[in-house]
């Protein structure tokens, strides 16, 4: 029985998100899948806030916490800018990528059914402790255990056919996907 859920977008959704930014930003002149990696890990960057839960045996003890602020994007987007080299692009280019990347998985979890109080992000910490969640959900979220949940109990909420079907909606952002690759690299001739 699973009468109780905190509920996310998942990694895959997260990440096409993360893909969208990266394309829609990437400067077209090479090192494309280094941007794809690069907006992956900007999608799913906020989630990482379940390693320190890990490692203290409860993986939702700090889930949905300060990583899930605005805040927080605008010091990934600083942090990303140092990439420069790596992306071969401006840093303020990487940059802004980085800060929207991360601020996709803030809308995306915004805009996902949140089961369990506090229900929602708290998106303008520190100037505000609210947390938000979006009164009309579009995504239904994914299953993965509340705090005080052994790993095990997680785990096999994390393997429920809800979460399969959860996925199956965020899957709806594929053609998005597409849609920006072909209007970023297709669309107009490449400028050499
Ligand atoms: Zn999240």
């Amino acid at each position: 029985m699973q009468k109780r859920s905190l509920s996310l977008a998942s990694p895959i959704g997260h990440s096409l998100a993360g893909i969208v930014c990266a394309l829609a930003g990437s400067p077209r002149s090479g090192g494309f899948w280094r941007w794809i990696c690069f907006g992956i890990f900007a999608g799913i960057a906020a989630d990482l806030d379940f390693i320190p839960g890990l490692l203290v045996g409860d993986v939702n003890k700090y889930h949905h916490g300060l990583s899930h602020s605005i805040t927080a994007a605008l010091i990934f987007g600083l942090m990303a800018s140092y990439l420069s080299r790596w992306l071969q692009a401006s840093a303020f280019r990487i940059g802004l990528v980085g800060m929207l990347g991360y601020g996709s998985h803030l809308l995306l979890d915004y805009l996902t059914y949140d089961g369990r109080a506090p229900y929602g992000i708290p998106l303008f910490w520190p100037l505000d402790d609210h947390y938000w969640s979006s009164p009309y959900p579009i995504f239904v979220g994914i299953k993965h255990g509340v705090p005080g949940d052994a790993l095990t109990e997680s785990v096999i909420q994390g393997l429920s056919w809800h979460n399969l079907y959860a996925i199956g909606v965020e899957l709806a952002l594929v053609p998005v996907v597409l849609l920006v690759w072909y209007l970023r690299y297709f669309k107009k001739p490449r400028l050499r």
